[in-house]
This record gives structure tokens, C-alpha cells and sequence, in this order.
């Protein structure tokens, strides 16, 4: 062995022994919790949740009314940013709340050098704990994929779901039934003639298919059961469309779970309001809003659970990014004052992105009156519509009222626009000053940005934005959660709290 060579294994143990000494995880108080209810509104920022808490003031004429996530006892600040960005993504933002590593964009359960991590979750199974993943998005969506599955790349949801399988998380209910239907299915993007609800029955589960709505909701377990549910082809409804017919609330899947885990003793659900984010990218209010009431009705399972339970049960309210940079009384050009309007989105009785659709001028202004209360139009806001109308009219659903240059082009899946400049396309002038989320269309982007200025809401953004947010917790182990934590420190202060050990970069947290 050459000299260079030992002095190099030399060193290699050194940093062993340091990094051992370094990380070795602190003993701490493991508490005696069974039950873990872990939410995260996806987009849920301070102001997501004030507007919601402020909107059903008014609505109910109840200063007093608070929401579920409110009412808990404990009250911590998370940080947001990404391994890579200081706005971050929710694959990275959920990978770092679900096992304590910082990666980057678009990275589920894996580290930025695509190693596998542990999860809090994984370490709940290996215990023989229950383990849930409940969500209104695609039940392969990032934020829950984070806890269950180890992909370089959110969009490998078709993998995902193997994942899930392998490591038999024993209840998954949501969306996204096109990535578990096999490549003949109408609504499938699987490449693949894999039926996932056939291979989960197979594998002991109770699966729900759309339209089996009642069937899941009066599921009563016998013993340890298991259940995959999937009852959109994509995301779940908005709350605001939602037709109880043919989806469960948010509510109704956690409380269904909660019947099915509690059979373990003890159990771990991951409950995501997953379509906040997709209402703020939208900059629409009452979207938003809807979702953001439908999370927290959610909670409130949870908590009378805890109500039964005091002694050994956790529930932990995380938000993952804020959305939108949601402002409560900001809009270009209003005069100078300080209020906000909740009249102009209680009329609002649908989704900016799902529940109104252009199709002629016509038709179009029937329905902003019929759905959004909008009969009567200022000039300004006339003049702002017949933009929109035009530019829908001419290009389609995909124009860009934000930015001319993109006119014609197609998002490309989350990652970035790449579409030639098109100069010709709609004059500069014509730009509208608010943004545009990818998915939504001329018209319908004018819309929300009409019904926003109406309930004097400002809309900076329609992506993500890198501010700090709320998390509460409520119960045993709670009071751990305090102060300004970084988003990693939730997974290390759970798993310490639990007594799970994460992986030795990660450590454990201390417990005072
Ligand atoms: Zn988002």
C-alpha cells in the first residue's frame, strides 16, 4: 500500500470517529405517543390561513371564530428554502419535513446526491405502527411521496406507487387513479399493463375505486385492514366543486383512515390539503379559501380523536411554502386605505380553474355572473374582461396574459417554460400586470384577478414565494415544536420525540 494511500484511509477513519462524535444522536426523552397526525397544507402560509380564518368571520358574522389549526397549543415558525433554492419546490420542502434532509428541487425521499433517506414513516412501519397517506392531490403526488417512496424526480409517479406497495403503507386514499390503472385504461399515463388496484388487492388491501364513495365511507375494519382509494383520474376536486356524490371531503378520508389505523394501536398518517397550493397558484380566493376550510375540517377529526386520546396523541399543522405571495389589502392601482372585502368571494361558487371554463364571449359573461356574482362590471374591470375574452379568442386556452411572448406555448410539467418569444403574437401593450398560473386561461386568469381586487387581496405571484410559515402542534410531545425551526427540524424533533432514529447526517434532535 502505498504511503499516500494509508494516509488517506488514515484520514477516512479520522472523519469516521469525527463524524461519529459529531452526530452521534443525542439520547432524548422518547415520549409516550401512539398516534401521530402529521397535515401539511401544501401552500399554507400565514396569510392563506388568516384570509380563511377572516373569510368565515364575515361569512358567519362570528368575530370570535377561530380554526381548528388555530386552536392548538403550540406555535413554531419553519423556514422553507431548498438544498438548491431559496424558493423551494414541495418534493424537496417534503422530503426535508418527512426525514430531516435538505435536497433539492424536484427530489423526493432522496438526498441531493440521490441516496434513499429514511422517513419518520419508515421508522413508524418498522415499529409495526399503522401508517396512512391521505391527501386531495394524486395520491403519487410529491408531498406524500415524500414520506413513502425515493425518486430523483416528483414526476416518476408511475414508480411511486410501486413504492408505496413495496413498503405497504397500509392506507393511501386520494387521487390519481391514472398512474395505478394499467396502460388499456382510458385514463391511464402508466407505459405499463400493471393494475395497481389488482396487485394492492392481492396484497391484502380493501381498494376503492371511483365511484365507490359510500362503499369507502362505510368501510368498518376487522382487525389490522389495509385500503387503497382512488377517486379522481388526477388531483381530487377543488372543495368549491366538489360533488360529495362521487368524492369524499378531505375530512371524511382522514376520519375513514383513522377507523382503519386505529386497529393498529399506533399509527402514523400523513393528511395533505394538497390543492391550497394549486388555488394560490392561481391567485383564486375563494379556491383557495374552500380548500384551506376543507384542511382544517380535517384537523378537526384529528382533534376529537385527541379530545378521546389526550395522553398519547401528537398532531403536528406544517405548511410546506407559501403560494401566491398572498398580500391582505395590496392591489396595483387601488386607493389608499386599509381593508378587506369578503363579499365579492362568498359570491364566489366556483373554482377559477375547474368550475368555469370559456367558451364564447357569450356564455362567458353568463357564467362570471351566475357563478362569481359578477352582473355588473366596472369599466376598468369590463375593459380588463374584453382583454382576456380577446386574447382567449385568438390563442386559445394556453396564451400567456402575463407575458405575450409565450402565446401558443405549452407548460412543460413544472419545470420551466421554453417557448420562443413570438413577438407578433399580441402586442407588449397588451399584457395584463398580474400574473398567470400555466394551467389557468386568459379569461380565467382575469377573473380571479377581478374577483381579488374586488376583496382587496393582492396576488404577487403565481408560483411559489421563500417566506417562513406557521406550524402549530397539539398534544403530547407538542410543546417540542417552538420557536424558529428549520423545516429539517420537524422530522428531527418527531423522530426524537417517537424515539426514531433518522439517518446519522440527520441525528436527533435534543429535547429540553
Ligand atoms: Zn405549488
Amino acid at each position: 500500500m502505498s504511503m499516500k494511500k494509508s494516509l488517506k484511509l488514515g484520514l477516512a477513519a479520522l472523519v469516521v470517529v469525527v463524524a461519529a462524535l459529531v452526530f452521534m444522536p443525542v439520547q432524548t426523552e422518547a415520549q409516550d405517543v401512539d398516534h401521530v397526525f402529521f397535515f401539511i397544507g401544501d401552500g399554507l402560509g400565514n396569510a392563506q390561513a388568516t384570509l380563511t380564518e377572516y373569510y368565515l368571520q364575515d361569512k358567519y358574522d362570528d368575530p370570535g371564530y377561530e380554526l381548528n389549526m388555530h386552536r392548538l397549543d403550540e406555535m413554531a415558525v419553519t423556514t422553507t428554502y431548498g438544498a438548491d433554492k431559496v424558493v423551494p419546490g414541495s418534493a424537496q420542502t417534503a422530503t426535508a419535513l418527512a426525514s430531516g434532509h435538505n435536497t433539492n428541487f424536484g427530489y423526493v425521499g432522496v438526498t441531493t446526491d440521490h441516496e434513499p433517506v429514511t422517513t419518520i414513516m419508515d421508522r413508524a412501519r418498522e415499529n409495526d405502527w399503522g401508517t396512512g397517506l391521505v391527501t386531495t392531490t394524486r395520491v403519487t403526488h410529491a408531498t406524500p411521496a415524500a414520506f413513502a417512496s425515493h425518486v430523483p424526480d416528483r414526476g416518476m409517479e408511475n414508480e411511486i406507487i410501486e413504492h408505496y406497495l413495496e413498503k405497504e403503507v397500509d392506507v393511501i386514499a386520494g387521487g390519481g387513479y391514472r398512474h395505478l390503472y394499467p396502460a388499456d385504461h382510458p385514463a391511464s399515463t402508466r407505459n405499463d399493463d400493471r393494475n395497481f388496484f389488482e396487485e394492492f388487492a392481492e396484497a391484502g388491501y380493501n381498494v376503492f375505486e371511483a365511484p365507490q364513495v359510500d362503499e369507502f365511507r362505510d368501510f368498518e375494519p376487522e382487525g389490522r385492514e389495509k385500503i387503497l382509494a382512488g377517486f379522481h383520474p388526477t388531483h381530487m376536486s377543488y372543495e368549491i366543486d366538489r360533488d360529495p356524490a362521487e368524492e369524499p371531503s378531505l375530512a371524511e378520508m382522514t376520519e375513514v383512515s383513522l377507523n382503519t389505523l386505529e386497529e393498529y394501536g399506533q399509527f402514523m398518517m400523513m393528511i395533505e390539503g394538497g390543492r391550497i397550493d394549486h388555488a394560490a397558484h392561481n391567485n383564486d380566493p375563494g379556491g383557495m379559501i374552500y380548500d384551506t376550510i376543507a384542511f382544517d375540517e380535517a384537523i378537526g377529526v384529528a382533534l376529537d380523536f385527541y379530545e378521546e386520546n389526550p395522553d398519547n396523541t401528537l398532531i403536528i399543522v406544517a405548511g410546506d411554502h407559501e403560494t401566491g405571495g398572498l398580500g391582505l389589502n395590496s392591489c396595483e392601482g387601488m386607493e389608499y386605505g386599509y381593508y378587506l372585502d369578503f363579499e365579492p368571494i362568498i359570491a364566489q361558487d366556483a373554482s377559477i380553474e375547474e368550475g368555469i371554463e370559456f367558451e364564447n364571449a357569450e356564455q362567458w359573461y353568463q357564467d362570471i355572473a351566475d357563478k362569481f356574482g359578477l352582473d355588473e362590471l366596472s369599466s376598468s374591470e369590463q375593459a380588463w374582461m374584453e382583454h382576456g375574452v380577446a386574447i382567449e379568442e385568438e390563442y386559445g386556452h394556453e396564451a400567456d396574459i402575463a407575458r405575450p411572448g409565450r402565446i401558443g406555448g405549452v407548460y412543460d410539467g413544472g419545470q420551466d417554460y421554453d417557448v420562443p418569444y413570438d413577438e407578433e403574437a399580441v402586442d407588449q401593450e397588451l399584457a395584463a400586470h398580474w400574473p398567470q398560473a400555466p394551467w389557468i386561461s386568459p379569461a380565467q386568469s382575469t377573473l380571479a384577478h377581478i374577483v381579488s381586487r374586488r376583496a382587496k387581496i393582492g396576488w404577487n405571484t403565481s408560483s411559489h414565494t421563500g417566506s417562513a410559515i406557521q406550524l402549530t402542534a397539539h398534544g403530547a410531545g407538542a410543546s417540542h415544536y417552538e420557536g424558529r425551526l428549520d423545516n429539517t427540524d420537524v422530522a428531527r424533533i418527531t423522530a426524537a420525540i417517537l424515539d426514531f432514529e433518522l439517518d446519522p447526517e440527520v441525528g436527533a434532535a435534543e429535547l429540553d
